[in-house]
């Protein structure tokens, strides 16, 4: 049986959702073999910006009327665009880096209203900006003007990463996107339906997946199944992702079925297992797995499979192969380094476990399988990975895309790493849970980690306990700071609009964020607005939380996010602009010495927050050595040089503070070089600091004080000896 797996437009254009990988990786391990692979909206993306094609938008363009003077001024300048177009597109695939000084001369490329946010900031920015980065932003820039031309004359649906997603955003029912299905192609849509034509003709599937992650890709998603529906009639369609996962859980609308023939809910590799096997007269209808069908024009939910779902570390490698790999475009909106990792680079992505460990944060939704079935992978089985993965890509960033990636086996996982001599980047969700000692994070930033991105959400301890979220500020200072003292950079995720949220909250929550961003503790981060979900803790009892659900009624569509009234809460619609524009310059850098009141045009509460608190935080100390007997010595530092002098011995150790110079006794010398040759030989070998110790105070007689106070030892410390929790 022929597979094709699709991304239907649009998810990210600089790399591949993960997806159709993963089913492609899993179902190597089946007996279903002939499977195909494509990013519809990566295809879509390229075959709308290139000089052939960006000539036929700027005629149907030109035929509007009534268009903004920006983009009539677009129009005018339409040969410089056609003239470019291939070129831009050719640097933001890193295939031609020279490129860059062409693009950054004047005249190059053609400028309307993006080109506006070139204000002082971002010009004096330039000046620290490499040529490259400075070109990939004027491209991106470009790009971006030729979108607001798509927009306003083509199809108000396009975006850069999403394709009409207000229309999917909390439809309760089908029928807007059923409206918008019937109505005539414009000229995106029927470049979509070429695309899938030229695939299935190529390919002649028997089965189409379409996997439908956000809201962003479901118009796509259902355009592309219409059109199989309509045309092949003989082709079955399945769906499946994060978007059914959340939104169609109490799915009852038939009309979807004109559509697709299959829906499945949570996990996909069992389900399409089932549902091939069911296709291959292998299995019942009635013995499939989690999955929505029509039958007498109304919903069924058929999960008559009684065996379990695959664990995650039988689930396969990711299979990228078919993927057009080379031809993904990066774009940088901001400079900053951290935050420009979402849009700009190829990560190969990889889970570390299902589920999350903690699921406990009452905004999170902890009652569906893929938050609350925790299940992580052995660090051996995620290293093989790893290894198939480079292999088959050719790159060696990888991006952790789990809910929060459990630290431990992080550790084992950078243990690994270490161990198998692996050089890779990698970056990941985490919590900031304590944990992550300023050792650990040593050890995962010598195994790869740049970045690590996690929840502070809102900054306030009484609504950090009420939403369940197992860390307090106070934390979250600490281990961020371990993070960035490791060179490992921070994103925190921030949340405002909380169940009783209060103004005074809001204020001080801002408050620590600058303070984190003064600091240096965290290089980057967003706000979101708390949204009421259906399968979240406060969802399911609005009434502890203090708020009251006022809509909207159950759909026969998606049915996740709820309307909620905060009686108790400030008015959290007012402080939006405020926040936006106050962290996007704090991660600029800019006006962290600013009064955080300073940053909203009405009267707000200053905050009650004393201007030291997060400095107070870093500074207060997590115990010494003598606390952490248990814990597991590991040497990352370079071999030191042991120089005899007289009954003494010199130790000589270069660290990243250049060269630290100790003298001990020889015997306690002889017994350190000893021993530090023993300690990254195998995980599995390492010795806990109470073992050496003893070892210590066999082989040589003296108590173990006198290795543990040392000059010596605190060198050695300093250089790469960590003491890491098992
Ligand atoms: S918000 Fe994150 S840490 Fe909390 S339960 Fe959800 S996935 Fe886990």
């Amino acid at each position: 049986m022929k597979i094709a797996l699709f991304i239907p437009p649009l998810t990210q254009i600089n790399t591949p959702y993960p997806a159709t990988a993963y089913l492609k990786g899993f179902l190597k391990t089946t007996l279903y073999q002939d499977i195909f692979q494509a990013d519809l909206g990566l295809e879509l993306i390229l075959a709308i910006f290139n000089k052939k094609n960006i000539a036929q938008l700027f005629d149907e363009a030109a035929l509007k009327p009534n268009l903004s003077k920006n983009i009539t001024n677009i129009l005018q300048l339409r040969h410089r665009y056609e003239f470019c177009i291939d070129t831009v597109i050719q640097f933001l695939q890193n295939k031609n880096p020279t490129l860059a000084h062409k693009i950054c001369g004047s005249d190059y490329l053609p400028q309307a209203s993006r080109f506006n946010a070139l204000n002082d900031d971002i010009e004096w920015l330039f000046g620290s900006m490499g040529i490259h980065d400075r070109a990939k932003m004027l491209c991106t820039l470009f790009m971006e003007d030729i979108g607001d031309l798509i927009v306003e004359a083509i199809c108000p649906y396009f975006g850069f990463s999403r394709y009409a997603e207000d229309i999917a955003r909390s439809a309760t029912s089908f029928s807007p996107i059923l409206t918008q299905l019937e109505a005539p192609n414009n000229t995106l849509d029927n470049i979509l339906i070429a695309l899938l034509d030229k695939h299935i003709l190529s390919e002649q599937p028997d089965l189409v997946i379409l996997t439908i992650p956000f809201p962003g890709n479901v118009f796509g998603a259902f355009k592309a199944g219409q059109h199989i529906k309509n045309n092949y009639p003989h082709i079955k369609v399945s769906m499946g992702g994060g978007f059914p996962n959340t939104e169609l859980r109490s799915l009852a609308d038939a009309r979807v079925f004109d559509f697709t023939d299959f829906i499945s809910l949570d996990d996909g590799e069992k389900p399409l297992l089932n549902l091939l096997e069911f296709l291959d007269g292998k299995r019942d209808l009635s013995q499939l797995k989690r999955t929505f069908i029509r039958e007498n024009n109304t919903v069924k939910y058929i999960n008559g499979c009684t065996s379990p779902d695959i664990a995650h570390s039988n689930s396969g490698t990711p299979d990228y192969t078919g993927l057009l790999l080379d031809r993904y475009i990066s774009m940088l909106e901001m400079a900053n380094p951290m935050h420009r990792l979402w849009s700009d680079g190829r990560w190969n992505k990889l889970t570390v476990a299902h589920g999350c460990y903690w699921k406990k944060c009452s905004f999170c939704d902890i009652s569906l399988d893929y938050i609350g079935r925790y299940e992580p992978a052995s660090a051996v089985v995620l290293a093989d990975k790893i290894e198939t993965i480079i292999a088959q890509t050719g790159t060696t960033g990888f991006h952790f895309v789990d809910e929060a990636a459990p630290p431990l086996v992080l550790r084992d996982l950078a243990l690994e790493i270490l161990h198998r001599k692996l050089d890779i980047s990698w970056w990941a969700n985490i919590r900031f849970e304590k944990t992550f000692s300023n050792d650990l994070c040593t050890l995962l930033a010598a195994s790869g980690c740049i970045a690590v991105t996690g929840g502070l959400e809102v900054a306030s301890d009484r609504l950090l306990e009420m939403m369940e979220k197992g860390v307090s500020v106070q934390q979250v200072a600490q281990v961020a700071n371990h993070f960035t003292q490791s060179g490992i950079m921070v994103h925190a995720y921030l949340m405002y609009g909380f169940p009783t949220q209060t103004a005074q909250e809001t204020i001080d929550s801002l408050e620590v964020v600058r303070q984190l961003f003064e600091a240096g503790a965290l290089q980057s981060a967003f706000w979101h607005r708390f949204s009421m979900t259906a399968h979240s803790p406060v969802g399911l009892n609005p009434d502890k939380y203090h708020v009251i659900k006022i809509g909207p009624d159950e759909g026969t569509f998606a049915n996740n996010d709820l309307v909620h009234d905060d009686p108790k809460g400030g008015d959290h619609d007012l402080y939006a602009e405020g926040l936006r524009t106050s962290l996007y310059n704090f991660m600029m850098a800019n006006c962290l010495d600013w009064p955080v009141h300073d940053w909203f045009d009405f009267k707000t509460p200053k905050t009650k927050l004393p201007f030291n608190l997060i400095q107070k935080h870093i500074a207060e100390t997590t115990g010494n050595d003598n606390e952490k007997l248990k814990y597991k010595i590991i040497w990352l530092g370079n071999p030191p040089e042991f120089i005899p002098q007289g009954k003494n011995t010199k130790v000589e150790i270069e660290s990243g503070n250049g060269k630290l110079s100790t003298k001990m006794d020889t015997t306690s010398a002889q017994f350190i070089k000893k021993q530090l040759l023993k300690t990254l030989t195998s995980p599995k070998s390492l010795l806990t600091l109470n073992e050496l110790l003893e070892h210590y105070t066999q082989e040589t007689s003296f108590p173990k004080e006198l290795l543990l106070y040392s000059e010596t030892w605190k060198s050695l410390r300093a250089s790469g000896l960590l003491l890491i929790r098992f």
